[in-house]
């Protein structure tokens, strides 16, 4: 229906970690060289930027996949197989990102950096990592670990500091195209406006204000009537509410009903967003009769100060009293809270288990596997290409009493262990 994408599902893969490499160094007159085989590269990250130039998320209309590149596998001769580049996803600035299956938000893509949505794999060691005094040849390798996979829900929540709502037709694009450079369509008939305008409003050197023009607000708009429904969701984080009303009734319709209608609409969508400030402009002002001004004027001053709204009147085709209604809005959003941002709400790391040597190891096909919650906590943050980092490792595993406990468990010298992705011969 409407030219204009703002929420949309889609389902996003970081590259695999190339495997390892299982080679032997090949010299003359040496019939077995030591392993050489070199590490996979990492998977590409799947990264999202903001991308200022776009306002809509129309360009995921096409395209609902998005999957990085897999690290090269190792080579012979300790060659690192090639790290895949990150994918880069490009949104509008305010896109929130939520897991499609819990619906909580990962990132809000709001004056942040591009952020990594989901890992790619690390990848797997050659068999050069894994040579022992015990075990000078060995064959095997490591596979690379998988990419984060998920899918997502992004859904654009624009940052406007002011949003205009209001019947079609009551001058809201007007009054926008007055006091920014934004051009939308403006014209006699409903839905000109088919996706929300953004605006830079100045009032005076060094301030100014967004504004949003929110349009397709009618009868029924919060149950999904018209486009409102969708657009409603735009000016979640309006800081003001400038209510627009055709105060001449040019339309035929009862302007103050109109007034309560939009307020209606938007109370049914959440009570939170109808209680919002907000400013009347009483637009249209230049059709009234001039006999009939000074009653009709005095009638709305009554109505706003019912509501305990202020009020403005402007004619936003001729320009009368709009920077009146600019300065108006721009003293009242400095007494506003900022634009929400919102936070992410999942826990940025996974807390630290209890109990590290709480572990169980059992024995296939000679080789022992080891597992516990907090060992793989601990590995979650090495990273095994970094001698310093597996250093450290080590350093914990003895410790924490890990190396004791696996001794416990019957583990003995020169026994094959395999931890999570990393393997080796166990060597007290
Ligand atoms: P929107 O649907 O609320 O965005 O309304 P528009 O800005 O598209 O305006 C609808 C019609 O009203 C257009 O024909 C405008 O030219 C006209 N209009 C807007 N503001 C005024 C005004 O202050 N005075 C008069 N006379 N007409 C206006
Ligand atoms: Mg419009």
């Amino acid at each position: 229906m409407a030219d204009f994408y703002d929420r949309v599902k889609i389902y996003i893969k970081a590259g695999n970690g190339g495997n390892g490499c299982i080679s032997f160094r090949r010299e003359k007159y040496v019939s077995h060289g030591g392993p050489d085989g070199g590490d996979g590269g990492h998977g590409g990250n799947i990264v999202f930027v903001i991308d200022k130039g776009t306002g809509t998320l129309l360009d995921f209309r096409n395209r609902k996949k998005f999957v990085a590149g897999n690290g090269g596998d190792g080579m012979p001769a300790k060659f690192h197989g090639a790290t895949a580049p990150d994918l880069l996803i490009p949104v509008p600035e305010g896109t929130v990102i939520r897991d499609a299956e819990t619906g909580k938000i990962i990132k809000d893509m709001s004056r942040c950096e591009p952020f990594v949505a989901a890992r790619g794999g690390r990848g797997g060691w050659g068999n050069r990592h894994f040579a022992t005094p015990t075990r000078q040849a060995p064959r095997f390798a490591k596979n690379g670990l998988e990419g984060e996979e998920k899918e997502i829900i992004l859904e654009l929540k624009m940052l406007a500091d002011v949003g205009f709502v209001g019947l079609p037709n009551v001058g809201k694009s007007t009054l926008l195209s007055m006091i920014s450079k934004a051009r939308p369509k403006i014209a006699n008939y409903p839905f000109t406006t088919l996706s929300p305008m953004l605006g830079v409003v100045s009032v005076g050197e060094g301030h100014s204000f967004v504004a949003a023009d929110i349009p397709g607000l009618i009868k029924g708009a919060a149950e999904g009537l018209g486009l409102g429904h969708d657009f409603l969701r735009h000016v979640d984080r309006c800081r003001l509410l400038v209510h627009v009303v055709d105060i001449s009734g040019s339309e035929g319709r009862d302007p103050m009903e109109d007034v309560k209608l939009i307020q209606e609409e938007l109370r049914q969508y959440s009570e939170e967003l109808a209680s919002r400030p907000q400013i009347l402009a009483a637009n249209k002002y230049d059709l009234l009769s001039p006999d009939a001004a000074e009653k009709i004027k005095a009638e709305w001053d009554a109505f706003a100060a019912s509501l305990g709204y202020e009020i403005v009147y402007i004619s936003a085709a001729s320009g009368e009293n709009v920077k009146t209604l600019c300065q108006k809005i721009y003293g009242t959003l400095q007494k506003l809270p900022p634009i929400t941002i919102y936070e992410p709400e999942y826990e940025k790391a996974p807390p630290e288990p209890k109990n590290p040597d709480d572990i169980t190891a059992r024995r296939e096909d000679g080789v022992w596997y080891v597992e516990g919650d907090w060992l793989k906590w601990l590995m979650s943050g090495i990273n095994f290409d970094d001698r310093e980092s597996f250093m450290y490792f080590e350093k914990m595993l003895r410790e924490k009493g890990i190396i004791e406990k696996m001794r416990a468990l019957g583990i003995r010298d020169g026994d094959t262990v395999s931890l999570y992705d990393l393997e080796f011969d166990f060597v007290d």
